[in-house]
């Protein structure tokens, strides 16, 4: 298979990038690069009522948010779109960048002439026929075989074997046609899926379906199996809501002499509740996760264990994205539903905080710090890539790495280290009033700050041995100080090892809050 494996991912520009999409093209993906080979990004913008500029920038952003760059498509450049602008605009903008591969053009609205071409040519040897059928009447006619107790009903067959005369006459009338695959009654279709085994259909129960509407636009089948074929697609992997679709597919193939690529289905995303995934469940497109503060790296291996696994007792999860190329296999794909568990997200990206090198780390938290006005913006006022001072730089390094066991989301970086960055930080109003109120523990501060004040090294163990020692001279548990100390330094009870802390802040930080 090495180096002829083909797939694309195939997605219209309607609406911003779903979570079942990005599963899709994660798993054409891991699929072309284990197999070194091509992954393809084609555009199904026929349905120009819907296609809109933004839906198709998300489809470029997502994609290289999580990092699924396709070796043949469009060549966006990171041309964004303009407010306001329309799609069609958007789309000049982009196709004046050329595009990746030599099977384009990658937008189906570009390849309008060879889908007519390939109709013509079902049409001139007897496979396709023009149907005049107006919509009501095709209404009519499911109406009536639905009286009939007819649970599927199908196109009626009235235009199959019209003469020459009769065609002439609707044409006449002012009808426009459109294009039908003759589909036998006869026979089955079937094919031996990659994820769910052989799967077959009953010829009869498949209708003659439309190739090309009457505007000359191809529908959905017969736009995917012309550019499937002329792209030499070898294995098209996609939802397994598209099942019933492959039969009429397969039969299109035929009907063009076209080989048939393999099927590969892959389970539906569900909630936790095992409900086709849904707003319900939270955010479903893949944007709300960035702006939640979802590490990338976290998503990519979060969505290719949902309906994959690396194998039998397995219990790994957490993967790199080499180790899931490499391991990435078909025949692991589940035919049951996977589960999109948002627990599951927060626990891998709390993992992927505690894990990951600590400089990306700070550079994927530095934009959350600049907003919050903790750390300063660059002086031309980019949020992020301009090179920090050293000094500040060595000092968030720090505090990251003792603060990041408690972040679940990059954002959560604000709230676990403001009072490292400013001494106006908030307090925990009810934490002070708690442990620094009463006179005694006053006085035991100032006894601290003044002992403290005195340490050669500021270092933890220094500052550990000041106040374990006091603690023994006053009889009491070391816990009567730290928990003070804490509330004073942080403004809460809550926090990484204290005596850490406060090695990190610093001597002048902590006298100065002990003294207030
Ligand atoms: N545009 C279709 C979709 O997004 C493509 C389906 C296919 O892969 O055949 O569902």
């Amino acid at each position: 298979m090495a180096d002829t494996v083909r797939v694309r991912m195939a997605p219209s520009p309607t609406g911003r990038l779903h979570v079942g999409s990005a599963h899709t093209a994660l798993f054409n993906y891991l699929f072309a690069r284990h197999h070194g080979g091509t992954f393809i990004l084609r555009i199904e913008d026929t349905d120009m009522t819907r296609n809109t500029a933004e839906s198709l920038q998300s489809i470029f952003d997502g994609l290289r948010w999580l990092g699924l760059d396709w070796d043949e498509g469009p060549e966006d450049a990171g041309v964004r779109a303009r407010e306001g602008e329309t799609y069609q605009d958007y789309l000049q903008r982009v196709l004046a960048n050329g595009e990746r591969g030599e099977a384009g053009p990658y937008f189906q609205t570009q390849r309008l002439p060879l889908y007519e071409e390939h109709a013509r040519k079902l049409l001139e040897s007897g496979k396709a026929y023009r149907c005049y059928c107006t919509p009501e009447e095709l209404e009519q006619s499911r109406e009536e075989q639905k009286a009939r107790g007819v649970k599927a009903p199908k196109y009626s067959g009235r235009c199959r074997q019209l003469s020459a005369e009769q065609e002439a006459a609707f044409v006449a009338e002012g009808r426009k046609p459109c294009l039908r695959l003759r589909v036998s009654d006869e026979g089955v279709t079937a094919f031996d899926d990659l994820v769910r085994g052989r799967i077959e259909f009953e010829n009869k129960e498949i209708d003659d379906l439309i190739l090309l509407k009457s505007n000359g636009y191809p529908t959905y089948h017969f736009g995917v199996v012309v550019d499937d074929a002329l792209m030499r697609i070898t294995h098209v992997i996609r939802g397994e809501e598209h099942i019933s679709n492959t039969p009429p597919q397969i039969l299109m193939y035929e009907a063009l002499g076209f080989p048939v690529p393999q099927f590969a289905h892959l389970p539906l995303l569900l909630g936790r509740d095992r409900k086709k995934l849904s707003k319900r469940h939270g955010a479903t497109e893949i944007f709300a996760y960035r702006d939640k503060g979802v590490l990338p790296e976290a998503m990519f291996n979060f969505l290719a264990l949902i309906g994959w696994s690396p194998g039998e007792g397995e219990t790994q999860e957490i993967f790199t994205r080499e180790e899931l190329i490499q391991r990435f296999s078909l025949a692991h794909v589940s035919k049951a539903s996977g589960i999109f568990d948002l627990e599951k997200l927060e626990w891998m990206n709390a993992t992927y905080i505690r894990q990951m090198d600590l400089e990306q780390l700070l550079d994927a938290c530095l934009p959350y710090l600049q907003q919050a006005g903790l750390l300063p913006l660059s002086p031309v006022n980019s949020l992020s890539h301009e090179p920090m001072n050293p000094l500040t730089r060595a000092y968030a390094l720090r505090v990251l790495a003792l603060t990041r066991e408690r972040m679940r989301y990059l954002p959560d970086v604000v709230e676990q280290t403001n009072y490292f960055f400013t001494d106006d930080f908030p307090r925990d109003a009810k934490a002070v009033a708690k442990w620094l109120s009463d006179a005694e523990t006053q006085e035991r501060l100032k006894v601290l700050r003044d002992r403290l004040s005195q340490v050669g090294a500021w270092t933890i163990t220094t500052l550990e041995n000041v106040v374990r020692q006091y603690a023994d001279e006053i009889g009491q548990p070391a816990a009567r100080l730290i928990h003070p100390l804490r509330v004073a330094c942080t403004g809460r009870t809550v926090g990484p090892g204290l005596f850490e802390t406060m090695a990190v802040l610093g001597r002048e930080r902590c006298l100065k809050r002990l003294s207030a």
